[in-house]
């Protein structure tokens, strides 16, 4: 079964193709392709929710002729139309469902919404060292910050989050405060290289809790405040900031996630969102795991972030699981607030 997944629920869109496979082991990425809207947004320090709709409106279709071209299929030979239901900005859902659902009349397929941060968790099933059942998920994005237990497709329980901000807001604002560009994250870590993690004493909120949540927005109040005290003096001090800013972020993501596979039990950790491209989180988590015996598996840097290819790889494992069957009904709807343990295991209704 060939499927074809269109992502465009934030600043990007993705489009892929994903093939079943007869042996029922992971789906073959065919071809992504992938437009970036961060550039247009950059000028707002932020994303624009009718810009983003307008310019996912511009990319999707050359995108898909582009995948098309690329694995040298047709429009044809595509079986199933996948798309972001949700979570996600609503004008920029409904773009994604709009033109998937459009094509799939045109061509007479079916069609699938999937579940955003179901794209992100199994993202890693595409990496050269996949997964397997059951697992801890560390899922850190631009806006979610949960630690999962997963024992299968659909089989999710969530075990803690953040009560406030998400990890990759955390990066994004404190970024902002130190005058980075947008999204912050990436600009943030490549400035800490250079900096000293000790130099400055912020707090890691919730650290001994002795739960699973997270909360972030008291770390960015500090760094906040730092910034005014330094004053005239934060661009002399910007890495050190930058490198004790991450240090914390990172050190509570990283305790959290050892209490998270102590707690359960399992020996096996999966990140993914596009914190899960930071390479500090990386290099600590590498480094607690292997003293524990407990194997790691990452994405694609690539794959990190939003994009179509795991948008149409979730609805490939749904569908061989049994757990989702796409439907020839193209009345779409999105669903902007859409929390993933509301995922029943059943099989979903589309849309009506
Ligand atoms: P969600 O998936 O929760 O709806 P989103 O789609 O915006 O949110 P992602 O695309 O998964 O989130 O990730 C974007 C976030 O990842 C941004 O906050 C960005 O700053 C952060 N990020 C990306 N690369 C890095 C990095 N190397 N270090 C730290 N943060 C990073
Ligand atoms: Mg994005
Ligand atoms: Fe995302």
């Amino acid at each position: 079964m060939r499927i074809l997944g269109i992502e465009s629920s934030c600043d990007e869109t993705g489009v892929a193709l994903v093939e079943t496979l007869a042996d029922g082991g992971v789906p073959r990425l065919a071809a992504h392709a992938l437009h970036s809207q961060i550039s247009m947004h950059q000028a707002y320090g932020g994303v624009v929710p009718e810009l983003a709709s307008r310019d996912h409106i511009r990319r999707v279709l050359p995108l898909t002729e582009a995948v098309l071209a690329e694995a040298g299929w047709t429009r044809a030979d595509i079986d199933v139309v996948a798309f972001t239901r949700g979570p996600g900005l609503a004008g920029a859902l409904l773009v994604g469902a709009g033109v998937a659902c459009a094509l799939g009349a045109a061509l007479g397929r079916p069609v699938l919404g999937v579940h955003h941060l179901e794209g992100h968790l199994l993202s890693p099933f595409l990496s050269a060292d996949p997964p397997q059942f059951p697992f801890v998920a560390l899922l850190v994005s631009g806006g979610h910050t949960q630690l999962m237990r997963v024992e299968g497709v659909g089989r999710y329980e969530l075990l803690g989050e953040t009560i406030d901000d998400a990890a990759g807001e955390a990066f994004d604002k404190s970024a902002k405060l130190m005058g980075l560009p947008y999204p912050g994250g990436p600009w943030l870590s490549k400035l800490a290289e250079g900096g000293d993690a000790q130099a400055f004493k912020l707090p890691r909120p919730l650290l001994h809790s002795g739960d699973l949540d997270f909360s972030f927005a008291g770390l960015k109040t500090a760094v906040l405040t730092q910034t005014k005290k330094l004053g005239a003096d934060l661009e002399a001090r910007k890495a050190d900031l930058a490198a004790s800013t991450q240090a914390a972020i990172v050190e509570v993501l990283v305790r959290k996630s050892l209490a998270a596979l102590e707690r359960t039990g399992l020996k096996r950790l999966v990140v993914a969102g596009g914190v899960g491209a930071n390479k500090l989180l990386r290099e600590q988590l590498n480094a607690a795991c292997a003293r524990r015996k407990v194997r790691v598996h990452y994405p694609e840097l690539a794959l990190c972030t939003d994009n179509g290819a795991m948008i149409a790889l979730a609805a490939a494992m749904r569908i061989q699981s049994g757990l989702s069957r796409p439907e020839a009904r193209y009345a779409f709807d999105v669903k902007p607030r859409w929390p993933l343990d509301a995922l029943a295991e059943t099989p979903q209704p589309s849309p009506t």
